[in-house]
Parts: C-alpha cells; sequence; structure tokens
C-alpha cells in the first residue's frame, strides 16, 4: 500500500540547495554568485521555499536572506572559531546522548535540518558518527533508564521534527516507558522554517504521550513570523503544548533592540515566550555574525527599559565544561 506523502515532507525535498536559483528567484545580483557557490561547498545552502517567500526581493541585506546565504566570509579563518567549539564530542554519556546538565539530557536523533543555518554551531558537526540512528537508539535508551536523576529528555539534532510522526512517536513510546522522565523537551526550528511541519499527526503524539511537552523554537527575526507560523503555534499552545523560543544575537539580522523588542512581541501575539539569546558559539566560518559583548549588553538594557520582564530572553553563552548555561550580565 502505499502512503501519502505528507506536504511538509514534499516542501522538504522541493527546498532550494542551489545559491544560483536563490539569487535568481529574489532578483539580486549573480555577481554573489561564486562566492556563494565556494561557501556552500563547505556547508551547502538549503532552504524551503516558503521561508524564501519571507524574504524581500532585491534585497542582498534582508534579515531571513543573511541566515541562509553562503558568503565568502565563511571561508576565513579567524582565532578563536574553532571545528567543535563546544567540545561536544567529548560530552556524549551514550552514542547520540549529550549528558551535560543536572536532571536533563539532549538526545540527538537526527542529523538533517530543514534549512541551513550559516551561524549554525554545528556546521561542524560531524553528526554521522554520533547520531543515534532510528535503528540504533537502544544503547541511548538503556543510559537514560540507567540514571535515576534525569527528569527531562531533551529531543535535539538537526532538527528532531525532521523525523516523521511514525518515528517521533516510535522513540516517544520507548522514553514513555522510562519511569523517571516526566518531560519531553522538542528542540525545533520546523515550526518556524515550514509551519506545515505542525500537523495533526504531531499534535496527537506530543499529546498522546505521558510526558509533558515543552517545545522550543527558534526564531530570530519578527519577520520569520508570518500569519501562518503565528497561527501555528497559537494553535500547538491553545492545545496544551507550552511554547519558548531561542535565538542566536546575530550581526546583521537582529542586533538591535528594536528588533529583539518585536521579536518578543510577535512572539507572544502567537503564544510564545522568549527563553534564551544565545551568543554566538565561536565556530568557524561564522566570526562575521558575531556581535561583542559589550554591544549585547547595552542591547538587553535598552529590551529591558522597554518590555516587560517576561518578554525579555535571558543572555546566555555556552562554555564548556560549566554546569549550566552562563548568564551574561553587566559587571
Ligand atoms: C542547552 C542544553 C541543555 C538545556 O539547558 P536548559 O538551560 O535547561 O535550557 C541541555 N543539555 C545540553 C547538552 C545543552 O546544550
Ligand atoms: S536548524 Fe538549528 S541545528 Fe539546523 S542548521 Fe539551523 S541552527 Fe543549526
Amino acid at each position: 500500500m502505499s502512503r501519502q506523502v505528507p506536504r511538509w515532507q514534499r516542501e522538504l525535498a522541493d527546498a532550494i540547495r542551489e545559491p544560483e536559483q536563490l539569487l535568481r528567484e529574489l532578483g539580486l545580483d549573480l555577481a554573489l554568485l561564486p562566492a556563494a557557490q565556494a561557501a556552500a561547498s563547505k556547508f551547502p545552502l538549503r532552504v524551503p521555499r516558503g521561508f524564501v517567500a519571507r524574504m524581500h526581493r532585491g534585497v542582498p541585506d534582508d534579515p531571513l536572506l543573511r541566515q541562509v546565504l553562503p558568503l565568502a566570509l565563511e571561508l576565513e579563518s579567524v582565532s578563536g572559531f574553532v571545528a567543535d567549539p563546544l567540545d561536544e564530542q567529548a560530552t556524549q554519556a551514550a552514542p547520540g546522548v549529550l549528558h551535560k546538565y543536572h536532571g536533563r539530557a539532549l538526545l540527538i536523533v537526527t542529523n538533517a535540518c530543514a534549512v541551513h543555518c550559516r551561524y549554525c554551531f554545528r556546521r561542524e558537526f560531524p553528526y554521522t558518527e554520533v547520531w543515534a540512528g532510528v535503528n540504533q537508539w537502544r544503547p541511548a535508551l538503556n543510559y537514560l533508564a540507567s540514571d535515576v536523576s534525569l527528569r527531562e529528555i531533551i529531543l535535539s539534532g538537526g532538527d528532531p521534527l525532521a523525523l516523521s510522526n511514525r518515528r517521533l512517536g516510535a522513540l516517544l513510546a520507548a522514553l514513555e516507558s522510562i519511569p523517571h522522565l516526566e518531560r519531553l523537551r522538542i528542540h525545533s526550528r520546523l515550526p518556524i522554517i515550514l509551519p506545515e511541519r505542525v500537523d495533526n499527526g504531531l499534535l496527537k503524539v506530543l499529546l498522546g504521550s505521558r510526558l509533558r511537552p515543552v517545545l522550543v523554537v527558534h526564531a530570530n527575526h519578527p519577520q520569520e513570523i508570518d500569519t501562518t507560523v503565528s497561527q501555528t503555534l497559537a494553535w500547538l499552545a491553545t492545545a496544551g503544548v507550552t511554547l519558548l523560543n531561542q535565538s542566536v544575537l546575530l550581526r546583521g539580522v537582529n542586533d538591535a533592540a528594536t528588533t529583539l523588542a518585536a521579536l518578543s512581541e510577535t512572539l507572544f501575539t502567537a503564544r510564545v515566550l522568549p527563553y534564551y539569546l544565545h551568543l554566538l558559539d565561536p565556530v568557524q566560518g561564522a566570526a562575521h555574525f558575531a556581535v561583542k559583548e559589550s554591544v549585547a549588553l547595552a542591547i538587553m538594557n535598552t529590551l529591558r527599559q522597554r518590555l516587560p520582564g517576561y518578554l525579555v530572553p535571558r543572555l546566555v553563552r555556552e562554555q564548556p565544561g560549566q554546569l549550566a548555561k552562563t548568564l551574561v550580565e553587566s559587571r
């Protein structure tokens, strides 16, 4: 019997992967092409058409475009920017399991992403070596079952919602049978990039579980949240999923208090609260996105003056070897 391929999977398959196609689609100067092709050979371009539709045509500095367009700057080596800034390969407790913090562990369930974000700290990550594949979850599950201090399991990747509902359901069933787990957290950019991913089947999987679901989405700029995204998120919230957002502070994308204030307001309208604003992890190829800590602190100050406290994200940095994310505050 042939199953019908869900719409989101067709849209993923149809994502733009050729820099030339992206430039043409947006009416941009093809002089940008050689650099884009060179950078894409290191970390391929990938962006679904629905996200491209939210970009402004003919604007090379569009904040959404900047997140996905490969640039020659990525090929420059900058001291301090390295392949594995978080030393994640050293913190694996079992294949695919990162257990750094008390009470919660992170499970890398897939290497696939709907979009390739140029600033991603995992752009250099050798997933194939660490990824607990669909039929290889057993050692990871055994580890989670053996540590009774764990309360929360965080699905990450890649993007865990790149898994089909069937696979996700199978994984949740296995996780649910571990009695000390209480919460399920999913870190995903898919509801923002491709809101069609949030379908009835997914809602059934999330709400059918004993584990309390928390979905942490990833939006960096208010322009990412169009009406469809907003309605989709609000629908999830109404159904009972706790929704949070994390962003990365990115030069030329969202390094202005007005932009971040608008993002928080837009998220709230979609029933999402801001959670973390991450300082960029110093990954090779992303140095041009870095924002100075002094600038970040000034932005945070303005945000605190303009917004209610619950709409101000926490500015954090991830430091290898720490017991939690490090809160970045003015001294
Ligand atoms: C960020 C992260 C978490 C979650 O941290 P919270 O502060 O609970 O959001 C858990 N495990 C790892 C490995 C992480 O990087
Ligand atoms: S979706 Fe997340 S994991 Fe995937 S490339 Fe973007 S930032 Fe990285």
